[in-house]
């Protein structure tokens, strides 16, 4: 459904009430997500905080938005970031009860097309205000995906021509506009022309192009822009019909071509090297072969506009994310991007359910927490494969977790498909840091964090670690404090760390921080006995500065200072 927009819609809803017809109009979208305002709307599949901050962010991201809620807040939140674009999403706005439809931005976009097709959903009419599309029952310069419109003032002046009372032919095959209440008639002298030829743009004409054009380059070309322009004006071919590039996937990661790409607006697509001319037909088989007007471009016309998703594959990607403790107010935006954008999703059960919901052509890949050089291996062979890959982490991906795996996985590798894969990691906030937030800030001044987990490392080496971090008066954070396999480990730590501090030093607890049923507490360091920690908890443990002071309501505050030595005079 919505074929003319590219994203999936995101249902904004501000209340509980809405939540019946979001979910109706979901049906019609099923990629689509229902953000619900934190705290107020159980049962959404994102929730947000701001509600004018989030739309502001789908709408500069070019996402599609339904929001239930009334016009005039829509048009209110957006107003400041209008005049910033000249290409917009559809933005709707819906009865909380989906008794009316109104869209009111992006009649580019396929806003029409999508009030439509939710007006339909929820068995009522769309608000339509837009003439040319109210007359003819299509909007004419917005053509379906796989065309591109000429040019869009000459377009606008053709169908207000049109809406005068003037008469059209059609020119070539515009599947789309049988359906459409056109004044046709064979000797007019307006023409709707649908091929990719190129031509003059004129006054009495509608140019729409059919993107079926695919080239293919050899990356040894100078300046591969201009010698593709050069190339289809050759070739009498119009550079708007052009669909994608196609280069060799040893070029995957190559700047230039993406700088190419770029430049000429369309997809970069790869398949295995070879001659032009051989990738061209490695693509599309079935057609006849390549024209090769220039050394090295290969030009491809297909009867239809091509799909681009069938044509080799695209550059794969592998982010490795951090999720945060848990809350999902707690995980930062581009982690949540990158959830949405991604095929494959790998992780440690626990992690990859915190992660969800996914959508049903999302492939979860779950795994036991120990096997993490194979995992990212395997992530590595599936985004060579021109997928999207995510591996989650919890916390921050580079805290004893999965980003420092991946990039080993990287670094013994030899294949170049691996190495040419668009890899970032994104952060999220760590366990010590959400729980240090919580308390106060007992990690306010220097600090040491450590793993007491003896796995991957020789017990002896988190003996001496410890004893110079207690030396050097470091508060500290203990990860992996103890677990079933390792019992007596924590209790040998708190011995030599209690050669060094006074029994008075205080000591913050967290488990399941930002999870249900967290839980934080603070005790002194005579008090603490590894009964009272667990494999989910963090341990601090402060500095000789580190102090506690009641808190209003219960419990203590926890900092340590910001200076060190004597307290300055202020
Ligand atoms: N990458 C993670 C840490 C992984 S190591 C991060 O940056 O947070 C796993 C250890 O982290 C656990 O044994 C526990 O000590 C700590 N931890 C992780 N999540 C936690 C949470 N929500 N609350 C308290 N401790 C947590």
């Amino acid at each position: 459904m919505g074929d003319s927009s590219q994203k999936a819609p995101a249902i904004v809803i501000l209340g509980k009430g809405a939540l019946n017809t979001a979910r109706r109009i979901q049906q019609l979208y099923p990629d689509a997500l229902i953000h619900g305002l934190v705290g107020r709307v159980a049962g959404a599949d994102r929730s947000y905080s701001e509600f004018g901050a989030t739309l502001r962010q789908l709408y500069q991201h070019d996402t599609p938005i339904i929001a239930l809620c009334a016009a005039g807040i829509v048009i209110r939140t957006l107003a400041p970031v209008l005049l910033e674009k000249g290409a917009e999403p559809p933005v709707l706005a819906v009865a909380e009860d989906g008794s009316a439809v109104v869209p009111l931005l992006g009649g580019l976009g396929g806003v029409n097309v999508m009030a439509r097709e939710i007006a339909s959903g929820l068995e009522t009419t769309p608000a339509i205000t837009t003439s040319g599309e109210l007359r003819f029952g299509t909007c004419l310069l917005n053509p379906p995906s796989g065309y591109a419109l000429g040019d869009l003032e000459l377009g606008k002046r053709f169908v207000s021509d049109l809406l005068s009372g003037e008469r059209v032919r059609i020119e070539g095959e515009a599947p789309w506009l049988a359906q459409a209440q056109l004044p046709e008639d064979d000797r007019a002298e307006l023409a709707i022309r649908v091929g990719y030829a190129e031509r003059e743009p004129s006054a009495n004409e509608l140019l729409i192009y059919p993107r079926n054009v695919l080239v293919a380059v050899d990356a040894k070309v100078d300046n591969v822009a201009d010698a593709v322009k050069a190339a289809l004006h050759e070739s009498r071919i119009a550079l708007q019909s052009l669909a994608c590039l196609l280069v060799s996937e040893h070029d995957m990661a190559n700047p230039a071509l993406h700088a190419a790409a770029e430049t000429l607006n369309v997809p970069l697509r790869f398949t295995a090297a070879g001659s032009p001319g051989d990738m061209a037909q490695q693509v599309l088989p079935q057609l006849l072969s390549p024209i090769t007007p220039i050394e090295g471009i290969a030009i491809v016309v297909a009867p239809q506009p091509l799909d681009i998703e069938q044509i080799g594959h695209g550059r794969g990607r592998l982010a490795v994310i951090g999720l945060g403790p848990g809350a999902a107010e707690f995980m930062i935006p581009a982690v949540k991007a990158e959830l949405v954008r991604a095929n494959d999703v790998l992780g440690y059960e626990t992690y990859v359910r915190m992660a969800g919901p996914f959508r049903a052509d999302q492939v979860l890949h779950c795994t036991d927490n120990r096997e993490e050089m194979q995992r990212a291996r395997h992530a590595f062979e599936l985004a060579a494969q021109g997928r999207s890959v995510v591996v989650v982490s919890s916390g921050d991906p580079g805290v004893f977790a999965m980003a420092a795996a991946v990039l080993e996985a990287l670094h013994e590798s030899d294949n170049p498909l691996w190495h040419s894969v668009d890899l970032e990691i994104l952060p999220g906030v760590s366990a010590s840091l959400a729980t240090a937030a919580q308390a106060g800030a007992p990690l306010g001044h220097d600090f040491c964090v450590m793993s007491l987990s003896d796995n991957l490392k020789p017990w002896d080496v988190i003996e001496k670690r410890l004893d110079l971090a207690c030396q050097a008066d470091l508060a500290l954070a203990f990860y992996n404090p103890i677990s079933r396999s390792r019992p007596w480990q924590l209790g040998r730590a708190l011995e030599i760390v209690r050669q060094h501090r006074t029994p008075e030093t205080p000591v913050t607890l967290g488990r399941d921080i930002g999870r249900p049923g967290q839980t934080l507490q603070v005790v002194t360091l005579g008090e603490l006995t590894p009964e009272q920690v667990d494999m989910r908890t963090m341990v601090l443990i402060g500095s000789s500065l580190t102090t506690t002071f009641p808190r209003v309501g219960g419990g203590q505050w926890v900092y340590t200072p910001r200076w060190y030595g004597a307290k300055p005079l202020r």
